[in-house]
């Protein structure tokens, strides 16, 4: 398949350490494999799920890539463990990470990889910078835009702008 016929997309979050240079840091790494074709600005988020750990920083990136999702997916943990992130609980606070949200219009539902992302569609800390960087992408399953589902979310949480 010709690398930049599909839309990646990719959440980078932190909730621990100096979290802004770890997403920035994570975003280099990444375009140091995959090139990084648009990025949002960084937010400061709540912590989905579990409340009570730090406010995370998160940023979505569109990247064009010829990796497919799964050895996407190991470069990714390869990423994380280089950046010093030990294992946490599920939502827990983290160091650095990388989450696929969407492969193009690809849908994979397995036990190590689940694309699109079951959180992007439910918290704000994705859905805002996704409206930053591809408002009119459809999710390939909900057949709405990122606007659309931003309009239609039930979550509340605060999501600010972090001024670079
Ligand atoms: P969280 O669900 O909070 O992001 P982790 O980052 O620890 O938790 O991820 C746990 C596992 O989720 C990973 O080891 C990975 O195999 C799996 N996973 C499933 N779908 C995805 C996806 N779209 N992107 C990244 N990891 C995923
Ligand atoms: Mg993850």
């Amino acid at each position: 398949m010709l690398e930049g016929g599909r839309r990646i997309f990719v959440s980078i979050g932190s909730n621990l350490g100096r979290r802004e240079e770890n997403c920035k840091h994570a975003t280099e790494r990444i375009d140091a494999s995959c090139r990084v074709v648009r990025m949002s600005s960084l937010y400061e988020t709540e912590p989905w799920g579990e409340k009570d750990q730090p406010l995370f920083v998160n940023r979505v990136v569109e990247i064009r890539t010829a990796l497919s999702p799964f050895e996407l997916l190991d470069l990714f943990k390869s990423i994380e463990t280089d950046t010093g992130r030990t294992p946490s609980y599920r939502w827990g606070p983290r160091l650095i990470d990388l989450d696929i949200l969407f492969y193009g219009d690809m849908v994979i539902d397995d036990n190590v990889l689940t694309i699109p992302h079951p959180l992007v569609h439910k918290g704000r800390f994705v859905l805002v910078p996704m409206v930053e960087i591809a408002p009119e992408f459809v999710h390939p399953v909900l057949k709405r835009n990122m606007s659309e589902l931003l309009c239609s979310l039930e979550d509340r949480s605060k999501v600010r702008r972090l001024v670079s």
